[in-house]
């Protein structure tokens, strides 16, 4: 691809930290970044507990486990978010349950997780979709009214705020993904953070496969855990990352504002929205054909693949995938993927790449004048 739809941002810092890592880090330095990595992790969210871990759905996982929650039980979901956000709860033997998303922000409805609980919800799980921010203030409403915790997956929007909070800390819990193509990347690579004093050793515990931190006797388990441990390598390239938290994460801003002003004579489309006082990502840019655009998203798509630029498609509902039990009254989930794409938004993306991208999409989508 000419235009990669992303890649990480890397310079001399995060090469100068792994390479540290890789010469350095073992033996009693073996946790040196990683312990760094979970200091910063601390401070960038303003919380008490971090625990970096080797993907979003191990973190996911582990937090599921903490709470109990296991056969029988139900926990929300967004339908609309990639299955990172669901698998665990599979795997815990518990059952997704599928909410609506708002048509404008893509992040789950209020409304639909409230008509979905039933005396089975154990936990909601809630996405910051393609760098978005949900409605926190109605969701912490809901759990506060039924008792229900709420986990924040914000793997697509590490920085993004509500009302001056960065998101992820707001919830019982935040979990993270530091994967290649998100914003901030240690390649493979996760986060646990959180506030809740109760559960703080339960999943220390859990993440350490069962040991629980003030058992000395080495290679005595007390319970059965898990393992989706951060490697030191992996931390040395999140601290650096982190390390240029402001530079990353304004040019994402930037890169989103140049398409909304190349684009802005467009009709009828829709793109990543920005509600008061929330502050945006913007992971990945995106669009949303309105209905007088007669276009095949898959034909699109293949246009601008041909052209070489790496256009995605919008994620599809979740419950729409075969081992679930299609959730259709979920309206706006089962219609957003068939009219929504992703556009390229890399780091090092110049505004003569965006015109590019622009101009092609303009040649390869065939709208309908009749608007
Ligand atoms: C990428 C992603 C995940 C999964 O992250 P991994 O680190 O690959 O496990 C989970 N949820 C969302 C919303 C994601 O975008």
């Amino acid at each position: 691809m000419r235009i990669p739809v992303n890649k990480p941002s890397i310079t001399e810092l995060e090469i100068s930290y792994v390479t540290d890592a890789v010469t350095t880090g073992w033996g009693d330095h073996c946790y040196d970044y990683i312990n760094r990595f979970t200091e910063t992790l601390k401070n960038f969210f303003g919380v008490k507990y971090a625990w970096p871990t080797s993907s979003c759905h191990g973190a996911l996982h582990t937090v599921l486990m903490a709470l109990g929650i296991g056969l029988g039980d139900e926990v929300i979901v967004p339908d609309v978010t990639w299955i990172g956000s669901v698998s665990p709860v599979c795997w815990l033997g518990a059952k997704p349950v599928f909410a609506d998303v708002l048509q404008d922000t893509w992040c789950i409805n209020p409304a639909s997780v409230e008509k979905k609980i039933t005396p089975k919800t154990k936990a909601i799980i809630i996405v910051h979709l393609y760098g978005s921010v949900c409605d926190m203030d109605a969701i912490l409403a809901i759990s506060k009214k039924y008792n229900i915790p709420v986990i924040e997956d914000a793997a697509e929007a590490v920085g993004a705020e509500y009302h001056g909070k960065r998101v992820g800390s707001i919830g019982d819990f935040g979990v993270f993904s530091f994967h290649g193509t998100k914003t901030f990347t240690t390649g493979e690579g996760g986060a646990i953070i959180s506030n809740r004093d109760d559960l703080a050793e339960k999943i220390s515990t859990i993440s350490n496969q069962g040991r629980k931190p003030e058992q000395h006797i080495m290679f005595w388990v007390d319970e059965l855990g898990l393992k989706y441990k951060m490697s030191n390598l992996d931390a040395a390239l999140g601290v650096a990352q982190f390390e240029r938290f402001d530079e990353l994460f304004s040019k994402k801003r930037e890169i989103f504002g140049w398409y909304k002003d190349a684009l802005s004579d467009l009709p009828d489309i829709a793109m990543n929205v920005e509600p008061e006082g929330t502050k945006n990502l913007y992971w990945m840019p995106s669009i949303i054909f309105g209905d007088s655009y007669s276009f095949n998203r898959d034909t699109l798509i293949k246009g601008m693949n041909a052209e070489g630029i790496g256009i995605r498609p919008f994620f599809y509902p979740v419950s729409m995938f075969p081992m679930f039990e299609s959730a259709k009254d979920n309206v706006v989930s089962w219609s957003l993927y068939k009219r929504g794409i992703n556009l390229p938004s890399y780091h090092d993306m110049t505004r003569d790449e965006i015109t590019i991208v622009c101009n092609a999409l303009r040649k390869n989508i065939d709208y309908t004048k009749s608007y």
